[in-house]
């Protein structure tokens, strides 16, 4: 056990996978400072100081598939996990400085990309989309280097389900040692799938968690950017706010990621990227699954396949209530992603337009699908329950962030009041609402 945050923490993966993780301390910052606070986490924010986040942990092991190509050895190179909350959920420290995973990096963060992380991931919380929670951002006094010159260093506290991940499955697996990935898999049931009968069954809950985390981010335009499988979560929690960004305008194709040349990880991608991410998942449980390894395979594709069901059903019966409606739509939901494509729209302001236009405001779409839809009776009263007005705009979120490391806190704080309600009309608060103007945006992974 160890104490931070004036709590008194658990080491519950430390102690039950202790070959997947290094004993490690933070790096001292005699000179850090707080920036930001969360104070809707349940944590005294009185006790969140750097001295009492800037302590031991472990440093997590873990492989990985990055852009398709395999690394055996990943790990948290510049992050530690300090132990378990008493909910059980993991206290961990991002930028806190080298770790022997560290490879060729610094170990170190930039103060924009940690409060980047900070104001996305609550605001995906607010919007009820499952994900990592940001506790604190702490500037620490050093420079980082990075291309773009000199960036003040910070460090991000963050809190979640659990760091468990696809790649932490793929190191466990790829050092032969079955065992040990059996203990890595219990733990994981015990965590987040307690329900499981059995490692199948355990394998299709996370499919299933994770085919209904990503519909949720089809749903308001997010573009996750780098969902290398080290960066997918068992827990279906999304995790690691590098290079994402929001759609301004609805197309498949956009990519934000300025390492993405291919746009593997474009939006209209990351469903089916993620079933490959899970196919890795499968693959390292197997020897779990069957003894008998053609058994294991087929039983295994069996339930991968099964994702694209999972996904299908979420989808649907999340624009079911985003378009109103008594049952979840088939042809009309397709029609509809046809039309936001065709006609560049953005995806919250339609929506919102949508059930706005059925209060007699001007159609925001165009065209013959808005007669299909409005023949379904829609309710305006459930739409604006499940479409947000405001979401993370790219500029906005850039505008802050500038602002920001520049030490003029406050637009960062009035997007964070903003994006926190994100349901609700402010007046006053009109230009959150509006979309970007098309230029494209590039988000840069120098984080
Ligand atoms: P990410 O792209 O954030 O998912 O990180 C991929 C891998 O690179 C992880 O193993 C990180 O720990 C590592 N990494 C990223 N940035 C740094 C850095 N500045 N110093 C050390 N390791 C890093
Ligand atoms: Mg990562
Ligand atoms: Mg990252």
């Amino acid at each position: 056990m160890s104490t931070a945050v004036g709590i008194a923490l658990e080491n519950g993966y430390a102690r039950a996978l202790p070959e997947l993780g290094v004993p490690w301390t933070a790096d001292p910052a005699p000179d850090a400072q707080l920036v930001l606070v969360n104070t809707g986490l349940g944590i005294d924010p009185a006790a969140v100081t750097p001295e009492n986040l800037l302590g031991e942990g472990v440093a997590m092991a873990y492989a990985g598939h990055q852009f398709g190509n395999y690394s055996p050895r990943l790990g948290d190179g510049r992050a530690l996990l300090l132990g378990e909350l008493p909910d059980g959920r993991d206290l961990h420290l991002k930028g806190s400085g080298r770790t022997p995973f560290a490879r060729g990096g610094d170990g170190k963060a930039p103060l924009g990309p940690m409060l980047r992380e900070y104001v996305v991931s609550e605001a995906m919380h607010a919007l009820g989309i499952p994900t990592t929670r940001s506790l604190a951002v702490l500037a620490t006094g050093e420079p980082v280097l990075r291309e773009r010159g000199p960036e003040p260093g910070a460090v991000l506290a963050r809190v979640a389900a659990s760091h468990l991940r696809v790649g932490t499955f793929q190191y466990a697996a790829a050092t032969g040692d079955v065992a040990l990935l059996r203990r890595l898999a219990d733990h994981a049931i015990a965590r987040h799938h307690p329900g499981s009968t059995d490692y199948l069954d355990f394998y299709r809950r996370v499919v299933e968690a994770q085919a209904a985390l990503v519909a949720r981010w089809m749903q308001v335009g997010f573009v996750h950017g780098v969902m290398n499988t080290d960066n997918t979560t068992i827990s279906g929690e999304t995790i690691d706010y590098g290079p994402c960004a929001f759609l301004d305008v609805y197309d498949p194709a956009t990519v934000f990621s300025s390492i993405d040349r291919g746009g593997r990880y474009a939006f209209g991608n990351q469903p089916a990227v993620l079933q490959w991410n899970l196919a890795r998942l499968g693959e390292a449980l197997l020897p779990l699954i069957d003894e008998s390894q053609d058994a294991a395979v087929e039983r295994a594709t069996e339930v991968v396949r099964g994702f694209t069901a999972a996904y299908d059903t979420a989808l649907r019966a999340g624009w079911q209530a985003k378009l109103g409606l008594a049952e979840a739509p088939g042809a009309l939901l397709d029609d509809l992603f046809a039309v936001l494509t065709e006609q560049r729209l953005d995806l919250t302001a339609t929506m919102r337009g949508l059930a706005e236009h059925l209060r007699g405001g001007p159609a925001p779409v165009e065209g013959p699908w808005l007669a299909r839809w409005r023949a379904e009776h829609p309710d305006p009263a459930a739409m604006d329950r499940a479409n947000p007005v405001y979401v993370p705009r790219n500029h906005l979120v850039d505008e802050a962030l500038t602002a920001a490391v520049a030490g003029d806190l406050e637009p960062l704080q009035w997007l964070l009041e903003v994006l926190t309600r994100p349901f609700e009309v402010r007046p006053g608060f009109e230009r959150y609402a509006v979309p970007g103007d098309g230029t494209p945006f590039v988000t840069f992974c120098g984080t």
